[in-house]
């Protein structure tokens, strides 16, 4: 018995990913926020914000700003509307 050891399986578990650029990543940006990437482009995206500190930063600051702007569309009753219902509710109660 033979043991060979070569260290030549470096792309193998990487299905080929292509190492995509800055300007690449930042068009797949959004796309990646609204969950629309799929497969080998979300893999090679996610593979340059690991790698990449400044995209990573932007994704991040995106990710927040959607999950603040999320949060004010499923309040839609203005101060204005809730204060009005609950004088209805207070007229009805009574
Ligand atoms: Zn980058």
């Amino acid at each position: 018995m033979r043991l060979v050891k070569r260290k030549t399986h470096k792309m193998k578990n990487q299905k080929e990913l292509k190492l995509i650029s800055c300007e690449e990543a930042l068009e797949r940006m959004f796309e990646y926020i609204d969950g629309a990437l799929a497969g080998k482009t979300h893999s090679e995206f996610e593979k340059h914000i690991e790698t990449c500190r400044g995209c990573l930063g932007k994704v991040d600051f995106q990710l927040k700003l959607k999950k603040r702007l999320a949060g004010v569309r499923s309040t839609p009753v203005s101060k204005k509307l809730t204060g009005r219902l609950s004088n209805i509710l207070k007229s009805q109660s009574l």
